[in-house]
């Protein structure tokens, strides 16, 4: 009897081995193929590992594959390193990492039927190449020289630089060469745009798009087509990074800085740091592109220190002449008396947009009217019952919500506690502002765009419609008004609140704020109208501030990167987070505390463990969390204590309502 190895969908870490009967067997070509085996009482999809010689349980004790699945050709062996390298970085079990990674369709016993043929597109008309800029040019020609393999960019330009100009050259070039080119964006959001700006570009090379709003069957598809290389382009979020490809010659990740590209559930992976090990293994180009890069990949390309894997590539002009970078102005709240939060010096610049028929973006990252509701009697507020936090107010569907556990309840008439009729919203979210602006200017017509206005993609698309055809005097809006959009007529930009993040407790919250002002920014003035952007703040002399009216992103992240540096920070040093949630604190605590106990830990020479300390939001949907800090000067000792370590996690006997995960390179506190 023929035994074979098989990868499942389990927490352990291991395979399984089961025997093959004559009618279905298999030899080492297919490796790689899924199965269908029966475990328990029930059947799952596995993936074919291995043909084994023997196994360590009796063969009386083997069951038997059920199918061999032969509707797909096997998984291709980079597939297999990849999995093997995140399972080890990202210390989870290989089999989870290679079934959760695959489309839901292909590891479903009974994956729904796909319904209708495939939805084209709309064809965009052919869209001709500009003449590149010298910067451009200059940029490709030192890629290009570079020769075959592995090579690393980051690309650093300012929004309108004309990065995806860049590109879209090298996605030409890889075409050309008989290559396939995986494109990643940080949100779906972005991806109708782009998808429309590449297949103008390249009509025939059947690209494909890969993201999570997709249908379980057009996701199957699109995956299939660039297994088996019919799609030459293949464009998607984050978990596009795990399409096999067989002929994968260019990798492109744009926004490279931008948290969407980390998981946080499941295997929290950057789907980035996945990107340059997958270009490091196929040996092929990779583009990191960002206005405001990560200050990891910063570091990467500048930091002599470091051992240098990513070229800087600059981009420091505007690619379009006439499309100059906007004037930013602080205002210095202290000076002035605010009305309804907003200062003179907006109102007036607003208006003047109004009289000359242009748009004005006001910039709150806080959604909701207010973030709390209180009673100015007893000093009740409206507080969730499941988290340790505050519930918003949200007036336009009259609700009270948390954002943090999604419980809700209605506005109440009067205070629960005393009865007071006089509850009062505090402090002010996009709702509130979007009403404050209503009120000052009577004839301008308000569109508020953040995630309540926006729940659906097509919701999102139409909003986007009416601001682009000018149906919109002034936006109300969330950082997801930050990202990739060109609105012709938008020439102002005012950020309220931005302040906050100046002080947070997270450490990596300027280099958002940051990321985010230059982003909005970006917004303005990118066709013929020249742009402008007034930030009210009551730090105007904070270098980040400074570096930000420069447009010196480089100032920025240098700053950035010392004060790094001095603390231990990452770059500096590699972090990992245990994190565990219980009903009771202490047993998330105690859970904690036997992990940190293990002697070896407690005597690691390279390696540092933090005291487990409950999160900053320690209660969230009726569970108390802790976490425990990981952190080595060296990477390379840092995965060698983790994955000695995760063993003895595994073994600590906790409650079963105790839940913990381990994310290495956590990226928030
Ligand atoms: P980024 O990706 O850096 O924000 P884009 O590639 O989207 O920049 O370019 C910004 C604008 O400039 C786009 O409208 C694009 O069509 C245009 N553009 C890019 N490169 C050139 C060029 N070489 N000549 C003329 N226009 C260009
Ligand atoms: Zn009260
Ligand atoms: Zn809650």
């Amino acid at each position: 009897m023929q035994i074979v190895r098989v990868a499942l969908d389990l927490p352990l870490h291991r395979f399984f081995d089961y025997l093959v009967p004559e009618s279905e067997m298999v030899s080492a070509g297919d490796v790689g193929l899924r199965v269908r085996v029966p475990f328990g009482r029930q059947s799952k999809i596995g993936i074919l590992v291995e043909l084994a010689q023997a196994s360590d349980i009796p063969v009386a004790q083997l069951k038997s594959i059920e199918a061999v699945l032969r509707d797909l050709s096997p998984l291709p062996a980079d597939w297999f390193r990849l999995s093997e390298f995140c399972a080890a970085y990202y210390q989870v079990p290989l089999g989870e990492v290679m079934l959760t990674t695959l489309p839901a369709g292909l590891r479903r016993i009974h994956p729904p039927k796909a319904r209708g043929s495939r939805r084209l597109t709309k064809a965009p008309p052919p869209h001709d190449a500009p003449t590149l800029t010298a910067e451009q040019m200059s940029a490709l020609a030192t890629m290009a020289n570079a020769g075959p393999g592995f090579h690393a960019y980051l690309l650093h330009g300012v929004t309108g630089s004309g990065k995806t100009e860049v590109y879209l050259r090298l996605v030409e070039r890889a075409l050309a060469a008989g290559k396939q080119a995986l494109l990643l964006v940080p949100e779906i959001n972005l991806t109708p745009q782009l998808e429309a700006r590449v297949t103008a570009r390249f009509p025939t090379a059947g690209l494909v798009s890969l993201h999570s709003e997709l249908s379980e069957a057009a996701r199957t598809r699109n995956w299939r087509a660039a297994h088996e290389g019919t799609a030459r382009i293949v464009l998607g979020t984050r978990l596009a990074i795990f399409t096999p490809m067989p002929e994968l010659g260019l990798i492109i990740v744009d926004e490279e800085h931008d948290s969407s590209f980390k998981q946080q559930d499941g295997m929290r992976y950057s789907a980035r740091d996945v990107a340059v090990f997958r270009a490091l293994e196929r040996g092929v180009l990779i583009v990191l592109g960002s206005a405001t890069p990560s200050l990891e990949s910063w570091a990467n390309a500048t930091d002599g220190r470091i051992p240098a894997r990513y070229t800087l590539l600059t981009l420091r002009e505007r690619a379009v002449a006439s499309a100059r970078l906007p004037v930013v102005q602080r205002i210095d709240t202290r000076r002035e008396k605010l009305s309804d939060g907003l200062s003179g010096a907006l109102l007036l610049a607003i208006e003047k947009r109004l009289a000359r028929g242009e748009q004005s973006l006001i910039f709150l990252n806080r959604r909701g009217y207010a973030p709390v509701l209180a009673c100015t009697v007893c000093g009740w507020i409206s507080h969730c019952t499941r988290c340790a936090a505050n519930l918003v107010l949200h007036l336009a569907d009259g609700r009270l919500r948390c954002h943090h556990c999604g419980f809700e309840a209605h506005v109440p008439k009067a205070c629960p506690t005393c009865g007071n009729q006089d509850i009062q919203p505090f402090g002010r979210g996009t709702q509130r502002l979007e009403s404050i602006l209503a009120e000052r200017f009577p004839r301008a017509r308000l569109l508020r765009v953040d995630r309540d206005s926006a729940k659906s993609r097509k919701q999102w698309e139409i909003l986007v419609a009416k601001i682009y055809s000018g149906e919109a005097d002034i936006l109300v809006g969330t950082q997801m008004l930050a990202k990739g959009h060109d609105f012709p007529k938008l020439t102002l930009v005012g950020a309220l609140g931005a302040d906050a993040a100046l002080f947070a407790s997270d450490w990596r919250s300027p280099e958002r704020l940051f990321a985010q002002l230059m982003q909005v920014a970006g917004r303005a003035g990118r066709a013929e109208l020249p742009g402008e952007m007034l930030i009210q703040t009551q730090f105007p002399d904070h270098p980040l501030y400074a570096a930000l009216v420069r447009h010196d992103y480089p100032a920025f992240a240098d700053e950035q990167l010392k004060e790094r540096e001095q603390a231990g920070f990452p770059p500096y040093s590699s972090q990992a987070m245990l994190r565990a949630e219980a009903p009771q604190i202490a047993d998330a605590l105690a859970f904690l505390t036997t992990a940190r106990a293990w002697p070896e830990a407690v005597a690691h020479p390279a390696v540092t463990l933090y005291d487990p300390v409950p999160m900053r939001l320690a209660r969230r949907a009726n569970l108390e969390r802790a976490q425990l800090l990981i952190e080595s000067p060296s990477r390379r000792a840092l995965q060698a204590f983790l994955s000695a370590w995760c063993h003895l996690i595994n073994s600590i006997k906790a409650s079963s309502r105790l839940r913990w995960h381990l994310e290495v390179d956590p990226l928030e506190f």
